[in-house]
């Protein structure tokens, strides 16, 4: 039997082969269509919505996380093969008359007026869905808008695939040993490692992240630096790695293109008003305005940081010196080496220390599971319960490394949705590319890779966690700009001395970080606060000015740069592309695009949340509870604005997020 076909809560990743996706889909796309009629027909309509392409979602689900970490040209091939059909079938739905005339003729049934709650809400997003998605356009409109949805589909996968090539078609091998000056020695053996695996001599450096960003903050050579940082920052252009065969720029005029088109024929204004139409931010304007108020407020420090950098380093400084000598200033004031921390950060403590932590906070016990299958030996598997009813609320997945078969980058994902009615459970996974661990030592990682650790377990949690009896409002499917709340909300917990003397033990010694380091760690926290805070807002503004301000003509690239160069400490080379390799913006049809702002956006919401948690306790089980309740727990069941008034009993305050960055004191 093809093993993609049913729903199983232990996935068969060690039977489903490239071979069994294209009849799979084929398969659950009829079976799909089938319950469409079935749905069209129904009396409750909206109800049997809910459920109707589970079976699908779930494939899909598999399929698409089998290609995110452990790709091969067969699935590559038959993912490509089917992921238009099913893009089109999804946009269909919300465009099918039959569908949209059964759900309006229930609306206007006395059961459908009396409906409350999370069942109201669902009938209102439904129908505002059918009308963002051209259920009121005419058939050449809606014939037009399944085209660009699919075209999309097309493009975007095209972009990430380019972006993984060109990363992947570099690297740099140094033979000479003296040339490796500066580089930790986690780095140096990495570096080794790498060669390696490749049969060769010497220290081998890629364009991924650990090995690149090492690179970039301690490697004495500027010369290296500077070739690294030229290629790192022209991946997927014609001029790039790999070349012309990953250009990215005529699939970003081609995608901001059909974007725009979409928006306009569903009447609004521009891509950025029609994401944010049923976002807590609601306009582009509105974001954007945002993100200006943030700009000024860090503007003045953002350009002291950089004198100060500039006369500690004594000379002009190019992109490629900025990380290497911010380490440098950073040693200097604060005689703080991020290295000096790796040794207290095991991963199997950090990992264990954290479910342990939330555990106490959010009433629940994280346990270890054997024997069940996984795309990788590397990969581990949880079980997670209710602490006081013991109740089994789901599982998950966690894979730590990188590979070359897998994708960058840190994420979340839900495998199954469960329903707490029929205490159905829930199925996600947690995935990272952390320092893997080298010469028989446990992966000892940055302070950094643990917060990532940190952050994407609160996404994971957002759905463990939920509550919500209709699958469409569960867990993580709540607004753009409040998904990351729940995640940012954890980073917190990385950095209070008593959650950290938990998890923070010396992998040799078992000692926790010592008094002096940690008073560093804190003070180096801030350091150059306005940077970090204006690259996200610079990021931010780019995603929004490209959306709602450029007119489609002339280099994008080069348009690109020049709002983004506002942002910057060190004038940008002029072939620098970063646009290109923006997966965040260009990797689906929507993705982050217009959205990348909400990260600003939550981190309001996030660094003041925390505030009472700060006040009450980080281990406070009450607050915890509270929180899982009224959050966690509740998904998009209500309007994020109201959740969070309720657990806050007021509107996020921003000056919460000034005071964490530094720049309010
Ligand atoms: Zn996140």
């Amino acid at each position: 039997m093809n093993p993609l076909l049913e729903i199983q809560f232990r996935v068969p990743f060690d039977k489903i082969e490239a071979a069994h996706v294209e009849p799979a889909i084929d398969q659950l796309l009829t079976d799909a269509n089938a319950r469409l009629e079935a749905t069209i027909a129904s009396e409750r309509p909206l109800h049997a919505l809910d459920t109707m392409t589970e079976k699908l979602d779930y494939a899909m689900g598999v399929v698409r996380h089998l290609e995110s970490v452990a790709t091969t040209p067969d699935l590559r091939a038959a993912h490509n093969a089917i992921e238009p059909k099913v893009s089109a079938f999804y946009s269909s739905l919300p465009l099918n008359e039959g569908l949209w005339k059964a759900i309006q003729r229930y609306a206007a049934t006395d059961e459908a007026k009396a409906l409350t709650g999370t069942m109201k809400r669902y009938l209102t997003k439904t129908i505002d869905s059918f009308k963002r998605h051209g259920a009121e356009l005419d058939a050449a409109g809606k014939a037009r808008l399944q085209q660009i949805d699919v075209a999309l589909a097309e493009a975007t996968t095209k972009f990430s695939e380019n972006v993984l090539d060109s990363t992947n078609s570099f690297d740099l091998v140094i033979e000479d040993e003296a040339a490796l000056r500066g580089l930790p020695p986690a780095a140096i053996a990495a570096a080794r490692a790498s060669a390696e695996s490749k049969g060769r001599s010497g220290w081998r450096f890629t364009l991924q992240a650990p090995s690149y960003l090492a690179v970039m903050t301690y490697l004495e050579d500027r010369d290296v630096r500077e070739q690294l940082y030229r290629t790192f920052s022209t991946r997927a252009t014609a001029a790039g790695p790999g070349g012309a065969a990953h250009d990215n720029a005529p699939l970003v005029v081609k995608i901001l293109g059909l974007r725009k088109e979409k928006a306009q024929l569903l009447g609004f204004r521009d891509f950025s008003d029609f994401v944010l139409d049923d976002r807590m931010a609601h306009t582009g304007a509105r974001a954007q305005g945002f993100l200006e108020d943030l700009r000024h407020k860090t503007e003045p420090r953002f350009h002291e940081e950089n004198q100060e950098l500039e006369s500690f380093a004594g000379m002009k400084l190019d992109p490629w010196d900025i990380g290497y000598w911010a380490e440098k200033q950073r040693a200097k004031l604060y005689d703080f080496d991020e290295e000096a921390l790796r040794p207290y950060f095991p991963l199997d403590h950090v990992v264990n220390g954290m479910f342990d932590i939330f555990g106490r906070v959010l009433g629940i016990r994280v346990t270890e599971e054997s024997g069940v299958p996984a795309w990788d030996s590397q990969v581990k598997t949880y079980a997670v319960h209710d602490r006081a009813s013991a109740a089994y609320l789901g599982s998950f997945y966690a894979d730590w490394f990188p590979r070359e078969n897998k994708r960058g980058g840190a994420w979340m994902d839900s495998l199954i949705t469960g329903n707490p009615v029929v205490a159905k459970p829930h199925l996600g996974l947690i995935c990272g590319n952390l320092t893997p661990p080298v010469d028989g030592k446990p992966a000892l990682l940055t302070h950094r890779e643990v917060e990532t650790i940190f952050h994407e377990f609160g996404h994971l949690l957002h759905h463990l966690l939920s509550r919500v009896e209709v699958r469409s409002l569960a867990g993580t499917s709540v607004a753009w700009d409040f998904v990351e709340l729940p995640s940012q909300i954890m980073e917190n917990w990385c950095w209070e001395r008593e959650p950290l003397d938990l998890f923070a033990r010396h992998w040799e010694t078992g000692a926790s970080i010592p008094d002096d380091l940690f008073q560093k760690m804190w003070r180096a926290k801030t350091f150059r606060g306005a940077n970090t805070q204006m690259r996200q807002i610079g990021f931010g503004y780019m995603d929004l000015a490209l959306h709602r301000e450029w007119d489609g003509s002339g280099d994008v690239i080069a348009w690109s740069r020049a709002v983004l160069q506002q942002f910057s400490p060190a004038p940008f080379p002029p072939e620098h592309a970063m646009l290109a390799s923006f997966t965040h913006l260009f990797s689906s049809p929507v993705g982050y695009g217009a959205g990348y702002y909400s990260y600003k956006w939550a981190e309001v919401l996030d660094a003041d949340a925390f505030t009472r948690f700060k006040k009450e306790g980080v281990f406070s089980a009450s607050t915890g509870s509270e929180y899982r309740d009224k959050i966690l727990a509740r998904g998009d069941s209500e309007d994020p604005a109201v959740l969070y008034r309720s657990f806050m009993g007021r509107d996020p305050d921003p000056n919460a997020l000034l005071i964490r960055a530094g720049l309010v004191r």
